[in-house]
């Protein structure tokens, strides 16, 4: 049962200086957060400050206002209005989630209801044995809900759970938490702001597991689906280094900022930092940080190709991250090996984190780029000539002591053998998928014999499923040879011949053997 709203739990809490004009007071209901707005002068509109949240799941219960995407209007002038805030239905398509469950209580995107040009300032009115986290500014996620939710890691950090007895995904993520605030505390000092990580099994999906980090110093991370108590071990790790990476941004995003534009600069930042971390402490060893390397390098690579325009590419989708932790990881090669900064790149984080102590937060590019030789990697992979970007960064990568071998996956390697195929057969990308057991190629109707859907049953007698590296090998031998391929169609009586008469090239897929120890000097 839910304690009946005692009394008026009103959280004066300091506030920044400024105008306030605006004062929200929160009341929780069994469905979401009533928001009773109080503003300082009466108007018939108020612009919300944040235009990219979405409030589709929320209405308006005061007469003649209503609500559009970004404005509350009314009919009328008025300084009071009510807004009933219900959990977001989905995460599909949006950024920071205005509203989510957590056990009785809610994690509240706290500057979804900021007017304009005001400072949010919230109050709130609770039943007994609730509170309302963290303050003393509203900056980002805030956590409305019952305080036995809340407790402390042993490094002082706030968790926040929504289970009575945690499970293996939520154990893993707090104690990751505080290791890795151990590790960057001791490494860039400490947070200006008590760090909290809140974890809900009631996120609203459609996707298993997501989770994001905000000015108020909150982590707030979101399961759907119960899917956290059946994860397996390469799950639980794939958690951990989430949880260091979100922990990272506590520094070199919400302490020091990034300049708008270039996402691989905090984001590879993160994501290697994190490895730096992990392999630091013990947590990983270097096998397994120069397989997280190998597999960055090579989707980087594939991202890139020779294209010229490096900097829109590494600025979305997975590029950001592939290419920004390979960025990282060679600056931070340079800066050990050549540089004469045995701490590397994380001497380049630590001075930019002192740098926004002392009142100037704002980084880019530059300041990286500043840091490192002319004759730098990461200088040649973003300024040098595309058409030989791979040839030169491979050259320098051996200078620098590190060594590989090529080792394409089992998919890879059918993956190019079926594009090749497609490719001598017809124009376009080649699309497939798996039904009953087989390969099933969605084709044009200008492939001859292979046009329209057809499912593979051998090329050159080979399962492309379960024999792709014998069925790659016999394409490349038969191509160079300029003879046809042949393959054999389900649907077909005959195996049919598809002239080969160009060379198949065996993909590129980097298995790092040998480089610099990606831990810190003198780390466990
Ligand atoms: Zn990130």
């Amino acid at each position: 049962m839910r304690a009946g709203f005692l009394g008026a739990f009103v959280l004066a809490l300091g506030v920044p200086t400024g105008s306030f004009g605006q004062t929200v007071t929160l009341t929780p209901t069994p469905n979401g957060i009533t928001a009773d707005y109080r503003l300082d002068a009466t108007s018939d509109r108020m612009a919300f400050a944040q235009a990219d949240t979405n409030r589709t799941d929320w209405s308006v219960t005061t007469p003649n206002v209503s609500l559009t995407p970004n404005d509350l209007v009314s009919t009328a002038e008025t300084d009071r209005f009510t807004v009933q805030l219900r959990p977001d239905s989905s995460e599909d398509g949006r950024g920071y989630i205005a509203l989510t469950r957590l056990g009785e209580g809610y994690i509240l995107y706290a500057p979804a209801l900021t007017a304009d040009g005001k400072i949010l300032q919230l109050e709130a009115d609770l039943p007994e044995g609730w509170g309302l986290l963290p303050g003393p500014a509203f900056d980002g996620y805030v956590y409305v809900g019952p305080t036995s939710a809340v407790q402390r890691g042993a490094t002082g950090a706030i968790r926040i759970a929504s289970e009575s007895s945690p499970s293996a995904a939520s154990a893993t993520l707090f104690e990751t938490f505080d290791k890795a605030l151990a590790f960057f505390t001791q490494t860039f000092g400490p947070l200006p702001r008590t760090p909290v990580m809140s974890v809900t099994q009631q996120g609203a999906g459609p996707m298993p597991f997501r989770g994001d980090v905000t000015d108020s110093g909150m982590i707030s991370i979101r399961f759907h689906g119960d899917i956290s108590n059946a994860l397996d071990t390469s799950a639980l790790s794939q958690l951990e280094h989430f949880a260091f990476h979100e922990t990272t941004h506590l520094w070199n995003s919400h302490l020091a900022r990034p300049t708008e534009g270039s996402p691989w600069l905090h984001e590879g930042g993160a994501e290697y930092l994190a490895l730096v971390g992990s392999a630091s402490i013990g947590r990983i060893d270097q096998t397994e940080a120069l397989a997280g390397l190998s597999q960055r390098l090579t989707d980087c690579r594939n991202a890139l190709s020779d294209r010229s325009d490096i900097l829109a590419r590494i600025s979305t989708g997975a590029a950001v991250y592939d290419c920004g932790t390979v960025i990282q990881w060679l600056a931070d090669m340079e800066l050990r090996q050549e540089g004469g900064q045995p701490k590397g790149v994380i001497s380049v984080w630590t001075d930019l984190i002192s740098r926004a102590r002392q009142g100037q937060a704002d980084y880019g590019p530059g300041d990286l780029k500043a840091r490192l030789g002319p004759g730098s990697a990461v200088v040649a992979m973003l300024d040098g000539p595309a058409e030989t970007r791979w040839s030169d960064l491979e050259t320098i990568l051996k200078r620098l002591n590190v060594r590989w071998v090529n080792r394409p996956s089992d998919a890879s390697l059918m993956t190019a053998a079926l594009r090749h195929l497609k490719r001598q057969a017809c124009t376009g990308g080649v699309s497939y998928s798996l039904r009953n057991g087989s390969i099933e190629m969605e084709n044009g109707p200008d492939c001859g014999q292979l046009s329209g859907t057809v499912t593979l049953v051998a090329v050159e007698g080979h399962d492309p499923l379960t024999s792709s590296a014998s069925m790659f090998e016999a394409v490349q031998q038969r191509c160079a040879r300029r003879e046809s391929l042949n393959v054999t169609l389900r649907s077909r009586e005959a195996t049919i011949a598809v002239p080969c008469v160009a060379n198949l090239a065996t993909p590129t897929a980097y298995a790092l053997t040998q480089a610099p120890p990606i831990a810190l000097p003198g780390a466990l």
